[in-house]
């Protein structure tokens, strides 16, 4: 089989920055269409620690994914999901039920259509197989060049190429590049972010905790300006309920308290879970006082344009529009963006347009796009920690769907 570098027009190399979710999808879709590139990665190996650990539902952006992997990983997905009993053929999906957390009663169910739930951590790895990542590359400049754009890493190293994407997250260090100043920097969302992966180690209390519902629900509490999105992570084995995982993500509107995570973010939770119904009460309360509690703050960027350097520097996924994750776009967006770069760089391989028109193509509807889910997912996060405006969020008026950019 051919090498990356062996693989397309010589004068045609695209620099992947990062390989998360997004900058793999590129390399697999590039990589089918025999386009040559070369993907980096800061971190120092692919296996990352449980606590960046949680499930990403994946609905409209599925066809668009079909097209872009190559069907021995499609093959697999079933395997890439946080329940792989799931059936991924079932086109009607699920509902997100959401609930009133202090009483318990049903508010509404909002449907994902076509929707399969995977781990991030296992998604990571089913696209990382047959890329050849360069670990230990974390870029810190970039120039243009004879070719398009020259990367320099921090150590020393540099690479080149025609066309170079960030892919490397909210935090960008390509976008801050692209954008410098104050302008390429995320910005914190008034919302406190907690996220756990958690094992109850008893099949009772398990079965408890998913009696909710079998993949996800959400709750929200009229008082406290919280929801808790509670969904199933991991199920090595459905009849040893002991053994399941779940992910509880627990947010709310910013007090002015610090929040560190860890023992002192357990025991925070623990002492909202008295103001909740059965079974959020007890989900809270029987979390093991050994789990990993992750504190995390939420930002957004509202999408805008950067220079391109004449069609060599690009951005996609949350490099591109980095969002708060109640409305569960993230990753459909960073779909979208892969879909609509391999194309535009196979236009070029094929000579039907030059590589600044095409990019500059790629460029116009993803600032739009982005720009568009940035804010509809900023008001929702806003929105669902208010009880009294739930009612007018983006996720109750248009559910999870893609939003129609005017
Ligand atoms: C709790 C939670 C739940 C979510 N649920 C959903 C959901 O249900 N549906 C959905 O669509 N989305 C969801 N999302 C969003 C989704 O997880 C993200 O959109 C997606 O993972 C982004 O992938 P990415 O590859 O763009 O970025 P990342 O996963 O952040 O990957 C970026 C990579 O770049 C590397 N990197 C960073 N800086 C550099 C550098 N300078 N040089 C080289 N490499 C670098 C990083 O190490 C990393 O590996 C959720 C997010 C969270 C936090």
């Amino acid at each position: 089989m051919a090498s990356s570098e062996e693989q397309g027009k010589p004068d045609l190399h695209v620099l992947i920055v990062g390989a998360g979710v997004t900058g793999l999808i590129i390399a697999q879709g590039l990589k089918k269409n025999g386009i040559s590139y070369s993907i980096f990665e800061s971190e120092s190996t692919g296996s990352r620690p449980r606590s960046r650990e949680w499930g990403m539902s994946i609905h409209w952006s599925r066809p668009l994914l079909k097209e872009l992997l190559p069907n021995e990983i499609l093959d697999k997905i079933r395997d890439a999901q946080v329940d792989p009993t799931y059936d991924t053929c079932n086109p009607k999906g699920y509902v997100v039920p959401f609930y009133n957390g202090k009483t318990g009663a049903h508010i509404v169910d909002i449907p994902m259509v076509n929707a399969i739930r995977v781990s991030r951590r296992k998604m990571r790895a089913l696209c990382a197989e047959g890329i050849d990542i360069q670990y230990g590359k974390k870029v810190v400049s970039l120039e243009p060049s004879e070719s398009g754009t020259a990367v320099k890493f921090s150590d020393g190293t540099t690479a080149a190429g025609s066309i170079c994407i960030g892919a490397d997250g909210a935090q960008s260090a390509v976008r801050q590049l692209a954008l410098p100043g104050e302008e390429g920097k995320a910005l914190p969302l008034n919302v406190v972010l907690y996220n756990l992966n958690v094992s109850y180690g008893d099949a009772e209390r398990s079965k408890a905790v998913r009696s909710i519902h079998f993949m996800n629900s959400v709750a929200l509490h009229p008082e406290k300006n919280l929801s808790i999105w509670t969904s199933i992570q991991d199920v090595p084995d459905t009849d040893k309920p002991e053994d399941w995982q779940f992910q509880i993500m627990p947010t709310w509107l910013a007090d002015g308290k610090t929040h560190t995570g860890g023992a002192q973010g357990l025991a925070e939770l623990k002492e909202l879970a008295v103001h909740l119904a059965e079974p959020w009460k007890s989900s809270l309360l029987w979390i093991p006082e050994d789990t990993d509690v992750t504190y995390s703050s939420v930002s957004y960027w509202p999408t805008r344009e950067w220079n391109s350097q004449n069609g060599s520097l690009t951005l996609a996924g949350d490099s591109a529009h980095p969002v708060p994750p109640h409305r569960g776009q993230g990753l459909n967006h960073g779909i979208a963006d892969a879909h609509n770069f391999v194309k535009v760089v196979l236009d070029v391989k094929d000579g039907k347009k030059t590589k600044d028109v095409a990019i500059e193509e790629y460029n116009a509807e993803l600032v739009k796009r982005g720009a568009d889910e940035v804010e509809t997912s900023r008001r929702n996060a806003l929105l669902v920690h208010d009880f009294e405006k739930f009612m007018d969020s983006p996720v109750l008026k248009q559910g999870y769907a893609k939003s129609k950019v005017k």
